[in-house]
């Protein structure tokens, strides 16, 4: 390939402290020719913004603009989490906090698993719809929001948890029409299905 035909990488700076998102976000937007910027690529150091939106969305603007302003570029954000039909919503936007704040993230996730799964052990299959929902946002230093988009990944609520792929609340997505758990889809399986991989790739298409 000679330096005409390469395709050119455009770099985006994402700011997240999720290691996984990080690197779902990495896989779904790498084959549409774009590289990202994680916040320890930068040698300033950056604050973590408090998240007190009412919706994925409102959060996702709140980092995207934090971060932007703290390093002085146009900065890509996400927010997300799982929203179930039968608790009215919740955990949604409390999704990574639902059973609290203590320990490391993986035992936030089983905490956080093990909750759910007791706040809805009376409820039946066919009353256990939820989806992840993740809202994306790209803003400037000067707190212009550029673009914006949301994606949504329909399931039920299992019984238990099954898979060890993914991560959070993957083992207990259940997708009906598959039969397995989100934690039991390969990372492309996962990717071209996830509320992560809809938003990013509808954010793609705003921008370009
Ligand atoms: P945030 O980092 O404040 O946006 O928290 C999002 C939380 O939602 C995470 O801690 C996960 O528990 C959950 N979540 C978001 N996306 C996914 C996903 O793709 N799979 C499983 N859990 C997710």
């Amino acid at each position: 390939m000679t330096e005409e035909n390469a395709p050119s990488i455009t770099k985006w700076v994402f700011a997240t402290s999720n290691p996984h998102k990080a690197r779902e976000a990495a896989q779904i937007l790498e084959p549409l020719g774009i590289e990202l910027l994680s916040l320890d690529r930068f040698e300033q150091s950056t604050e973590e913004p408090v998240e007190d939106g009412l919706t994925f969305e409102d959060n996702a603007r709140i980092k995207a603009r934090s971060y932007a302003a703290q390093l002085g570029l146009r900065c890509l954000a996400e927010d997300s989490g799982l929203e179930v039909d039968a608790l009215g919503g919740r955990p949604g936007v409390h999704s990574a906090r639902y059973a609290g704040l203590d320990g490391s993230r993986a035992e936030r996730d089983q905490a956080n698993n093990d909750k759910l799964l007791a706040d809805l052990a009376n409820v039946p299959q066919d009353r256990r719809s939820a989806r992840f929902v993740c809202a994306v946002c790209v803003a400037e230093p000067s707190g212009e929001v550029v673009a914006e988009a949301r994606g949504t990944y329909e399931g039920q609520v299992a019984f238990a948890p099954r898979g060890d792929g993914g991560f959070g609340y993957d083992p207990l997505l259940l997708l009906p029409d598959l039969g397995v758990t989100s934690a039991e889809l390969n990372p492309d399986e996962k990717n071209r299905r996830s509320h992560r991989g809809k938003a990013l790739r509808l954010l793609v298409r705003a921008l370009t």
